[in-house]
């Protein structure tokens, strides 16, 4: 068996989401990797285009696709646009997220339905479309033992409960078993899927919890490691789960927290 490297020169690959936070900085490790990468937005064009602007810079291809993931015929279009530019599609990245928080006994109908939408529903719409592109094509090993990856951006909250926020953990939770059964679905397809669980991560989504000092002392306290997690922690861990390195493994949840999820309350014995 060759030695498998962490090189992605030949690839291509879609991050949704990818104008701000850890899908921008996603979007650049891969490129900086070598993929040539579609850096999917929904709204946010100028954030986009400096993410390509940033790849391009660096060396690599990318372009800038918008696109509702939420929406049936745009992803569709997204996934055909990407294939169209760069002539096929190898890497997924289900990045695309957003919360809309609020005490359960008030939280709307419509902001429950817009989180999963997004949220969950939206990575299953990214995830088929690449999938049926996938096993389309076959894998094609001078590049890669795998006919597709893909990555599915969870959280913590896959396994933490999180009250006020019961339609983005809902969301998160659904993810973690789509993830599995879609890799259990798919393996002997050679289509590997993996979840990345990040912790806090400072990016605009959660500003208010790392933005002043009181806010940072509090988050502190749930970080064994010590700091709040950069998007470049989640973005690393999602090359080497695109890569060959990784090639053994499918249907896992890597949890990129700084120890979040174990128990920090127990560290003084309880
Ligand atoms: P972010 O707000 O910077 O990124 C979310 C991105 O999703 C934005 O670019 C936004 O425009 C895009 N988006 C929202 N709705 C969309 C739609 N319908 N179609 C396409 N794009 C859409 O925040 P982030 O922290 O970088 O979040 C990225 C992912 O990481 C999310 O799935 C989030 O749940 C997850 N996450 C973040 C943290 C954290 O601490 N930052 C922790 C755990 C999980």
């Amino acid at each position: 068996m060759p030695k498998p490297v962490l090189d992605l020169s030949g690839q291509v690959a879609l991050v949704t989401g990818a104008s701000s936070g850890i899908g921008a900085a996603t979007a650049k490790a891969l490129g900086e990797a070598g993929a040539r990468v579609a850096v999917n937005y929904r709204g946010d064009r100028d954030g986009a285009e400096r993410v390509v602007r940033a790849i391009e810079a660096a060396g690599g291809e990318a372009l800038a696709v918008e696109a509702d993931v939420s929406d049936e015929n745009a992803v569709a279009e997204l996934v055909a646009r990407t294939i169209q530019a760069y002539g096929d599609l190898h890497i997924l990245v289900a990045n695309a997220g957003l919360q809309k928080d609020a005490p359960a006994e008030s939280m709307t109908l419509a902001d429950w339905n817009t989180v999963i939408g997004v949220n969950l529903t939206g990575q299953f719409l990214c995830c088929r479309e690449a999938i049926r592109h996938f096993l389309e094509r076959g894998p094609q090993p001078s590049l890669s033992r795998a006919a597709g990856k893909i990555i599915c951006m969870s959280s913590v909250h896959q396994v933490i409960p999180w009250a006020g926020h019961v339609n983005y953990a809902a969301s998160k939770g659904g993810i973690m078993l789509m993830m599995q059964t879609l890799a259990q679905e798919f393996a002997n397809r050679k289509v590997r899927v993996n979840a990345i669980c990040p912790g806090a991560i400072k990016t605009p989504i959660n500003k208010e919890a790392w933005g002043t000092p009181e806010a940072l002392e509090k988050l502190l306290r749930l970080i064994p490691y010590g700091r709040v997690g950069e998007p470049e922690d989640v973005a690393n861990a999602v090359v080497w789960l695109a890569s060959d390195l990784s090639d053994y493994v499918t249907g896992a949840s890597l949890f990129v927290d700084g120890a979040m999820t174990l128990y920090p309350e127990f560290r003084d014995g309880g």
